[in-house]
């Protein structure tokens, strides 16, 4: 898609998702201003980033790092905030931590220690959210936080705990994904889950209980309902991706 036809896809459907995101934070009572559009421009081409800068839209999710460097290089200097939303193989770690402004999906310790390390070695404290399973479907990553009993509450903050102690990431709040499902009650318990061990998380040293990465194209009015602060949405502003 050329640059004019993404621009007017952007004049069409972001005025009606910034209305869609008022209309749930009000019904919640929570303001509208506080929940932040990421624009994930994976899989189209640096015209779409243009016209969502153009758009007035800061923020630019990304789900690949080849990708995201290729993207990040071609828009220097123009004050994108880069999302890193989609999970980091553990050898790519080091490019993502440079490029990143914040990481969504750290999901293991094992990649946490690597973008720790690499964090350190360019000189910068990486922005993290911590990526949990909420929904306990296999295919999808994360900190394991399915469980409503005490061991797997426990078990969630413990890795919560151990993502923040380390020295070269800044643990910002939590990311999840919902099922994929059209039962509302399933999506809602997935992201209200969430929001619940966030607030279990706010006491933990280093971690600060500010971010609630929830919601995509078709679940996130339920997610702003049940306390995001960063939609994640591609399909709904700038159409289905090219295959
Ligand atoms: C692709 C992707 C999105 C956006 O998905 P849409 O359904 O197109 O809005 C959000 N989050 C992650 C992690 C993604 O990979």
């Amino acid at each position: 898609m050329s640059l004019p036809n993404f621009r007017r896809r952007l004049g069409e459907s972001l005025p009606r998702v910034l209305e869609r995101i008022a209309a749930a934070a009000e019904r919640s009572g929570r303001e509208p201003g506080a929940v932040r559009i990421v624009a994930v421009t994976k899989g189209h081409p640096p015209e779409a980033v243009e016209a969502v800068l153009g758009a007035g839209l800061a923020d630019v999710g990304e789900n690949r790092v080849e990708e995201l460097e290729g993207k990040a290089l071609a828009f220097q200097g123009r004050g994108v905030q880069w999302h890193m939303v989609g999970h980091v193989q553990s050898r790519k770690a080091p490019r993502a931590a440079r490029l990143a402004t914040i990481l969504h999906s750290v999901d293991s310790i094992r990649l946490a220690g690597r973008l720790s390390r690499a964090a350190e070695g360019a000189g910068r404290r990486l922005p993290v959210l911590v990526q949990v399973n909420a929904s306990g479907e296999a295919a999808k990553g994360g900190f394991p936080a399915a469980g409503t009993s005490r061991e797997a509450l426990a078990e969630a903050l413990e890795g919560i705990a151990e993502v923040s102690a380390l020295p070269g990431l800044a643990a910002v709040g939590l990311m999840t994904m919902a099922p994929f499902t059209k039962d509302r009650a399933v999506v809602r318990a997935t992201f209200r889950r969430t929001r619940e061990l966030l607030e279990a998380a706010a006491g933990i040293e280093g971690f600060d209980a500010r971010e609630l990465s929830m919601g995509m194209s078709n679940d996130f009015e339920t997610a702003v309902e049940e306390g995001s602060t960063m939609v994640r949405l591609g399909t709904t502003l700038l159409g289905p991706r090219p295959r």
